[in-house]
C-alpha cells in the first residue's frame, strides 16, 4: 500500500515530532489537535527543531521550508477525509483515544489505516472502537521523534499482515528502526522501562537519595544517556503514572503499583519538562 497523506492527531510532543519527521520524509502531513493554537505552537516547536537541524548540517535550509509547507494545520476530523494513514498521539487515556477511532474511522476512506502512538493501551481495544480491527496497529515512537531510531511495532489480536507490512515499510522509510511485539500492557519497551522509573522515584519517596545522585548512579553506573528521573521528566509524570496504572490494571501485580510521591506531582501539576516543573525545575 501507497502511503502518502497522513494525518497526525494530537500536536504535543510526540505528535509535533511524528508530523515533522513524516513531512521531512516527503509524505503530505495534517496536524490535528483540538484547537488551531494548540496546532500553530506545535508547528512552532517543528520550526525550532528543524531550525538546529540545518544549524547543524544535517539538513538544507530549503529542504527544511519545503518539510514546513508539507504539514497542514486541522482541528476538524474532515481534513482526515483524503488521508491514507491516521497516527494518533493523544493522552494516554483510553476513552479519550476510543472517541477519536470511532471518528477517524467514520470518515476516512476504506483502505486507510489508523495507528496508534500510545506506549501502553491495549490496541486490539481501540481496533474494537472500528469497523476495520485488521487495519489498526501500534506505531510506538520513541521521545524524542526526530532524533530516536527505535519504532517498536504492535500488532492487534486482528491486525492484517498487509497492514503490518505498510506500517514496516513505512517506518523505515522515515528513517526508522522497526521492532515488533505483541499487543501485551506497556508492550515491551514500557513494560521493561517503567518498573525502573518507578522505582527511582520509590528511591525518592523513601529518602534514599537525591534525585541528582540517583540519576547519577543510574546513568554513569549503566550507561544510560539519561537518568531515570530526567527520563520521567522528559516523557511527562502524567503519562507515567497512567503507563503504570495500565501495567497494575493488566498484570494485577503489586510490583506495578505507581508511587504515592508521582501520584502527588502529577495532582499538583508537576508534569516535567512540559509543565516547568517535575522532579527538576525547568522555570
Ligand atoms: P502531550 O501532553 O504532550 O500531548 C497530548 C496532546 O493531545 C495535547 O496537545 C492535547 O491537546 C491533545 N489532545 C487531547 N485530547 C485530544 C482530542 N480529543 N483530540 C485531539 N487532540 C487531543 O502528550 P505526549 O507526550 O505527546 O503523548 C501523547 C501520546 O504519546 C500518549 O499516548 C503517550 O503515551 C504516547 N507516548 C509518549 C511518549 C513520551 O515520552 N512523552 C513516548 C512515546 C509515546
Amino acid at each position: 500500500m501507497d502511503i502518502r497523506k497522513v494525518i497526525v492527531i494530537g500536536a504535543g510532543q510526540m505528535g509535533s515530532g511524528i508530523a515533522q519527521t513524516a513531512a521531512v520524509t516527503g509524505l503530505e502531513t495534517v496536524l490535528h489537535d483540538v484547537r488551531l493554537d494548540i496546532v500553530e505552537r506545535g508547528i512552532a516547536n517543528i520550526a525550532k527543531s528543524l531550525a538546529k537541524f540545518v544549524e547543524k548540517g544535517k539538513m538544507t535550509a530549503e529542504e527544511r521550508d519545503a518539510a514546513l509547507s508539507r504539514i497542514r494545520p486541522s482541528d476538524n476530523f474532515e481534513n482526515a477525509r483524503d488521508c491514507d494513514l491516521a497516527i494518533e498521539a493523544v493522552v494516554e487515556n483510553l476513552a479519550v483515544k476510543s472517541t477519536i477511532f470511532k471518528s477517524l474511522d467514520s470518515v476516512m476512506p476504506a483502505h486507510a489505516i489508523l495507528a496508534s502512538n500510545t506506549s501502553s493501551l491495549p490496541i486490539t481495544e481501540l481496533a474494537a472502537f472500528t469497523g476495520r480491527p485488521s487495519q489498526v496497529i501500534g506505531m510506538h515512537f520513541m521521545n524524542p521523534v526526530p532524533i530516536m531510531k527505535l519504532v517498536e511495532i504492535i500488532r492487534g489480536l486482528q491486525t492484517s499482515d498487509s497492514t503490518f507490512e505498510a506500517i514496516e515499510n513505512l517506518a523505515k522509510q522515515m528513517g526508522k528502526v522497526p521492532a515488533s511485539c505483541q499487543d501485551v500492557p506497556g508492550f515491551i519497551s514500557n513494560r521493561v522501562l517503567q518498573v525502573m522509573i518507578n522505582e527511582a522515584i520509590w528511591c525518592l519517596y523513601e529518602g534514599v537519595a537525591t534525585p541528582e545522585s540517583i540519576d547519577t548512579i543510574m546513568k554513569l553506573g549503566m550507561n544510560h544517556p539519561m537518568g531515570p528521573l530526567a527520563l520521567a521528566d522528559l516523557i511527562g509524570l502524567d503519562t507515567v503514572l497512567s503507563i503504570l496504572e495500565v501495567l497494575q490494571n493488566g498484570y494485577g501485580d503489586p510490583k506495578y503499583r505507581p508511587c504515592p510521591l508521582l501520584r502527588q506531582y502529577v495532582k499538583a501539576g508537576w508534569l516535567g519538562r512540559k509543565s516547568g516543573r517535575g522532579f527538576y525545575n525547568y522555570q
